[in-house]
């Protein structure tokens, strides 16, 4: 599960990492009233225009004007380049801001081209920026261990030091029994460049990361940018948590952040019928019964030359409903020109699965065609049902002509 800027930084404050002062806005009069509490005037400030945020505010001479950043609240990365993130002198603009932003189509290299409807802002104070940093706590599958990773070229280019100059992000793996240690820690803070006064908050800052990384059940906590105020002070001016969602039973305060505008509606769909749905860009819809069977059935559709259109885990105890409901929800995917029905009977009955399936094509109306492969438990009998129903199920015996099938008839 994924959360708000505004809600991250929340949760770094919690466990005490500075971030800006700031407050969320779901209308233009939020914004406006937020930037009232924040201090900003209603005089226009030095220069009109929302000028691209990171310029330091403090620029030029005389007493500095309160400034606000008007950011648009999506769970996507980018949001700067692509126009969500913009710097405001007085009330006014944060006042035109946050109507321009308010309800865009945000488009960003995380979004994909339909963009994202932006639905709430963040507006905050402005930062005096000196340094921007990167720092991230995350699972390493490689190392099986907990990565804290820092980067002296924070900012809006991250990924792009990743792809070319990757030995400008430095690694430390953590022991789970020591914790991110002071001497880790400093090797980090150090390495990417903070000035030798700020390194001692750097390092506090980091192990309050990877403090509130391992409380929440995150898989990843990335501050980027981390950055250096003019005053020497460290502060963290954007926050991205990921989290585990087999761990947020654990974590109801977290769970209550759950944006469902900002998830896939079929994806929500399913996890009401407590079905495992992944949207895939393909166009052949698979139902199978256990995550491995499902990747398996994937694979092999791939190796015939198909391309899935989603995963979707039944479970075990799948029933007529669960199957129709099931069907209704792939068949949304305007995309899906043919189904593959995948399943092992072990505990669940090959007949029960007949049923469920039958009674879906005629819930739905089935106008794409559709492959069965059944093996295990009452498969005669299923295959029975099938055959009796009249209905025009291809029926497959082995996976791969199975997946040969469907991948012809979608052609
Ligand atoms: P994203 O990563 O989605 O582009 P960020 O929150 O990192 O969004 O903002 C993009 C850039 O905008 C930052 O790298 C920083 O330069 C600037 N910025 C963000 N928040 C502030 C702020 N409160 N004050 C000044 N500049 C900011
Ligand atoms: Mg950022």
């Amino acid at each position: 599960m994924k959360i708000h800027e505004y809600q991250a930084k929340e949760l770094l404050r919690e466990h005490g990492v500075p971030v800006p002062r700031g407050y969320p806005a779901f209308t233009v009069l939020e914004a406006v009233e937020a930037a009232q509490r924040l201090g900003v005037t209603s005089a226009a400030g030095l220069q009109a225009g929302g000028a691209p945020a990171g310029a330091s505010p403090s620029a030029g001479t005389g007493p500095r004007p309160a400034v606000a950043v008007v950011k648009a609240q999506i769970h996507a990365g980018g949001r700067g380049k692509g126009g969500g993130v913009k710097l405001a002198r007085s009330i006014d603009e944060v006042k035109t801001l946050a109507g321009q932003i308010l309800g865009m189509q945000l488009v960003t290299h995380q979004t994909g081209p339909e963009g994202q409807k932006v639905r709430r802002l963040l507006i905050e104070e402005g930062a005096d920026i000196k340094k921007e940093y990167y720092v991230a706590a995350l699972t390493d599958r490689a190392t099986q261990k907990v990565a804290l990773m820092a980067s002296s070229e924070g900012g809006m280019d991250i990924e792009e030091v990743a792809h070319k100059t990757p030995e400008k992000i430095l690694k430390v793996f953590v022991d789970p029994l020591v914790g991110l240690s002071d001497a880790q820690a400093l090797e980090l803070a150090a390495g990417i460049g903070v000035p030798a006064a700020s390194q001692p908050q750097a390092v506090d800052v980091l192990k309050k990361l990877y403090a509130c990384y391992m409380a929440t059940d995150a898989s990843l906590a990335e501050i980027n940018p981390l950055i250096l105020e003019g005053n020497g002070a460290i502060k963290a001016l954007d926050a991205k948590f990921n989290f585990d969602d087999n761990a947020l039973f654990r974590h109801p305060e977290i769970v209550a952040c759950r944006d469902l505008d900002e998830e896939d509606p079929a994806e929500i769909e399913a996890s009401k019928f407590d079905l495992s749905y992944i949207s895939l860009d393909g166009n052949i819809g698979c139902l199978v019964n256990g995550a491995g069977l499902a990747m398996a059935t994937m694979d092999t559709i791939k190796l015939f030359g198909g391309e899935p259109a989603n995963f979707l885990d039944v479970g075990g105890g799948a029933t007529a409903e669960k199957v129709t409901e099931a069907f209704k929800i792939m068949l949304a995917n305007k995309a899906v020109r043919g189904i593959l029905v995948n399943i092992f009977g072990g505990i669940m009955k090959c007949d029960t699965i007949a049923e469920g399936v039958i009674a879906a094509c005629k819930a739905v109306n089935l106008g794409v065609p559709l492959v069965v492969r059944m093996k295990g438990t009452n498969e005669d009998l299923g295959k029975q049902l099938l055959a009796a129903s009249g209905l025009p199920i291809i029926s497959a015996d082995t996976m791969a002509e199975a997946a040969e099938r469907i991948v012809a008839a979608v052609q």
